[in-house]
């Protein structure tokens, strides 16, 4: 079963293709943590990557698609996968058809005020990367890491201001994608709204219904 996952930043598409993997036995591909490995490797495509990453550009087409074509046809994919962060763009959706067949394409969508919620509520250790949420997920000490001791801090991504461009941004340069996907019958809108686990089982139920899941 090949999955695409789509939505906003901050809606939780990351969390819900993770559980998805877990229960489906398929991996989870996020291009996004694809190539932040490549970079930390220093490998020749983390090398040809690492400009586009760090000015917050989208990598071009033609790399993503070697490397999404090359990912996709090892072996750990053979019953499926999950695809996160990639087509970002009409071209790559209709490129990724021309070497693989997607089955379904869930479009995570949540209300603006909730993802601002989400996102300005994170925080990030400096030194470990771990992620928290003063709500959802706090520290035991404000500010300061559970794992490591390090100072948390909020990324400018994650100021309120900034993650209202972000979702235009996104909307913008999505709509493309989502409606070619809505074009060829296999784009489904999940409400992300609720917990982690409610919508994940609305996901299972999706696919159960399109016949891709049997009980
Ligand atoms: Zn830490």
């Amino acid at each position: 079963m090949n999955i695409v996952v789509l939505g906003p930043p901050g809606v939780g598409k990351g969390t819900y293709a993770k559980r998805l993997s877990e229960i489906l036995k398929i991996p989870h591909i996020s291009t996004g943590d694809m190539l932040r490995e490549e970079i930390k490797k220093g490998s020749e495509l983390g090398r040809k990557v690492k400009g586009y990453v760090e000015r917050g550009e989208l990598v071009p087409d033609e790399i993503m698609i070697e490397v999404i074509k090359e990912r996709i046809s090892q072996r750990d994919c053979e019953k499926g996968f999950i695809l996160d962060g990639f087509p970002r763009t009409l071209k790559q959706a209709q490129a990724l058809d021309s070497i693989t067949k997607i089955d379904i394409a869930l479009n995570f969508l949540a209300p603006k005020e909730v993802i601002i919620e989400r996102l300005s509520g994170r925080r990030i250790c400096k030194r470990c990367g771990a992620i928290y949420h003063i709500k959802n997920m706090p520290p035991k000490r404000p500010g300061v890491c559970d794992i490591c001791g390090g100072p948390l801090y909020q990324r400018e991504d994650d100021k309120p201001e900034v993650i209202e461009r972000r979702l235009e941004v996104y909307k913008n340069t999505m709509k493309p994608v989502e409606d070619y996907y809505r074009d060829k019958g296999i784009l489904i809108t999940i409400d992300a709204s609720a917990g982690v686990e409610e919508v994940v089982k609305s996901c299972l139920k999706v696919l159960k219904e399109k016949g891709l899941l049997s009980d």
